[in-house]
């Protein structure tokens, strides 16, 4: 048996024969022609059959994926329309009097190669793009079929490198998992794979060679391992993970593409809280209705230095687009107490928890917070970003935000720079937030209730303290009156209130959330069909009438 660690791209186990896939090497001659124009015609032909290829392959990928991950199949229509790389081939037939298929290998090689040389990592991927529609044109050029071999039984297919459009040509009854030697995790092949649910891993350095090709192989999909000819062990052991994990999606795939709605009619958002963009495809997985939480810190924690505005625009637009239209809630940083980042340079407190964190470094920094709000109003124009400010305990702070965002809309204005009218909100996660909630609903779109903090601070217990876990009391009354307090100050107000600290996920409350109106639950994508479940079963009034009863019995 070998083991080969990758990076994971989805979760998931798959057993099976392993095929090592190679693409059908394109071998371009250089061909001195006679007639450019008859050459260029040929070209011409080509492309537009292969312009045709792509719509099919979107039109695919639209019923499989959705719109934001069939996308790609349209950026490659345009760029072989671009008039850069469309001058450039006919006018090396011209001036070269040499064959179409050479003139798009070597267009194909110097645009890649422009790409490849970019500093922008978006603009880096672009290479494998440009490759991509390259080798489609050649391949009709020289009537050769670059499809993917049929596999005969259901396979783990292995390959060096796998573009988009490979990977969307897969067919998902005969493909059990892919591995491929490179890939980034970022690269729209793993979004598709990561949308696809397959399991999948890039980055895995293992031989493509008679060594694993027909051998029987595991892909576990969750450690980032490929066992290659696995022990008897092993492969029980691996069974044995996989049959949980069928029933566990038997039960999702039941509820998919349900409403949440109560038996009398009472609807409820289910969102996903996350921390990255990898875990989009969990989102996606588990059917959420959105993003309720996007813990934007993570991508400063992860760094050693400032994220830019760039880096944080390319993750931002990927969430809006991977969501195609669905609500993608993101919190502005929430760095200090327990998640310290020390380029940021904090004074020592004694109490960070109380401390300077959150709100309150973006309103005494305000760069900071400038960079991540242009970043998050440029990737609105993208999809349906919602922006959510931490640690709120007052009006006044709102109004400094306002004037915040307003000076970076009036910048990107001035500047020409695209940008959206994101929906802007807040997190209620401290008693004084609580209080003011009547007033602080007039000058937001949204509250989110954060509960972990809400009982910190409530109960005066640290909540990284484990030693208090015993006082660390989420049900106390003092929080669920804050929640329906919240609640009933937002409706008035015409905004929605949803909950994205843990308590949300608490499923011996989700009744009495209901109950109190509550519009939108936020938990780990996991905990949203068992929500969804409940949901389904509860009939709100007939709940709030047995509790009635329960009161009146007992006084
Ligand atoms: C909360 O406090 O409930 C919350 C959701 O935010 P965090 O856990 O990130 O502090
Ligand atoms: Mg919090």
């Amino acid at each position: 048996m070998n083991i080969y660690e990758g990076k994971s791209v989805f979760h998931g186990i798959a057993i099976g024969r392993i095929s090592v896939y190679k693409k059908g090497e394109q071998q371009v001659k250089r061909v001195k022609i006679k007639d450019a124009e008859a050459e260029i015609a040929r070209f011409e032909e080509s492309k537009a059959q292969a312009v045709k290829q792509l719509q099919g392959l979107y039109d695919k990928a639209l019923c499989e994926v959705g719109e934001a991950n069939a996308a790609i199949f349209e950026v490659h229509q345009m760029m072989m329309e671009d008039d850069g790389y469309n001058d450039s081939i006919k006018n090396m037939i011209r001036t070269q009097e040499i064959n179409a298929e050479y003139a798009v290998a070597s267009t194909g090689d110097n645009f890649a190669q422009i790409f490849a040389s970019m500093d922008d990592d978006y603009m880096k991927e672009r290479a494998a793009d440009v490759r991509d529609i390259s080798e489609r044109i050649i391949t009709v050029l020289s009537g050769t079929d670059s499809a993917m071999a049929a596999a005969k039984e259901p396979s783990i297919i292995v390959a060096e490198d796998l573009a988009p459009s490979e990977t969307v040509q897969l067919d998902k009854d005969m493909v059990l998992s892919f591995v491929t030697v490179h890939g980034s995790l970022n690269s729209h092949t793993a979004i598709l794979a990561r949308t696809m649910a397959i399991p999948a891993l890039v980055g895995t350095p293992l031989p493509l060679d008679e060594t694993t090709d027909g051998k029987l192989g595991i892909v576990d999909g969750t450690s980032g391992k490929i066992y290659v000819d696995p022990d008897e062990q092993t492969l029980t052991e691996m069974k044995i993970k996989q049959q949980k994990e069928l029933e566990r999606k038997e039960l999702l795939q039941t509820l998919k593409g349900r409403e949440n709605v109560t038996l009398d009619g009472k609807k409820v958002m289910l969102y996903a809280n996350i921390g990255n963009i990898k875990d989009l495809a969990t989102v996606l997985q588990n059917d959420a209705g959105g993003i309720g939480l996007f813990r934007s810190e993570f991508i400063y924690l992860e760094k050693d230095s400032y994220p830019t505005e760039e880096e944080q625009f390319q993750i931002y637009k990927q969430a809006a687009e991977t969501m195609a239209g669905k609500r993608v809630i993101i919190r502005t940083l929430d760095i200090g107490a327990d998640k310290q980042c020390s380029y940021f340079e904090m004074e020592q407190e004694e109490n960070p928890a109380l401390g300077c964190r959150a709100i309150r470094i973006c309103l005494t920094r305000p760069e900071i917070f400038k960079t991540q709000l242009r970043a998050l109003f440029r990737a609105s124009a993208y999809g349906k970003i919602a922006i959510m400010y931490p640690m709120i305990t007052s009006v006044k702070e709102v109004k400094r935000i306002q004037e915040i965002v307003a000076l970076v809309k009036e910048e990107l204005t001035e500047q020409g720079i695209d940008f959206g009218e994101p929906e802007q909100g807040i997190m209620i996660e401290t008693p004084a937030a609580v209080m003011v909630s009547d007033e602080l609903a007039k000058e937001v779109d949204f509250f989110s209730i954060g509960t972990n903090d809400l009982t910190q601070y409530t109960l005066a217990i640290d909540r990284q303290n484990t030693k208090l876990d015993e006082f660390y009391d989420a049900h106390h009354p003092a929080i669920l009156r804050m929640i329906s307090m919240v609640v009933e100050h937002a409706h008035r107000a015409g905004i929605w209130a949803g909950i994205c600290g843990e308590l949300g996920a608490d499923q011996t409350l989700t009744q009495e959330f209901l109950a109190m109106g509550v519009d939108e639950l936020s938990v780990s994508p996991g905990s949203i069909l068992p929500l969804r479940k409940i949901v389904l079963e509860t009939n709100v009034e007939e709940y709030k009438a047995g509790k009635e009863n329960v009161n009146r019995t007992e006084t």
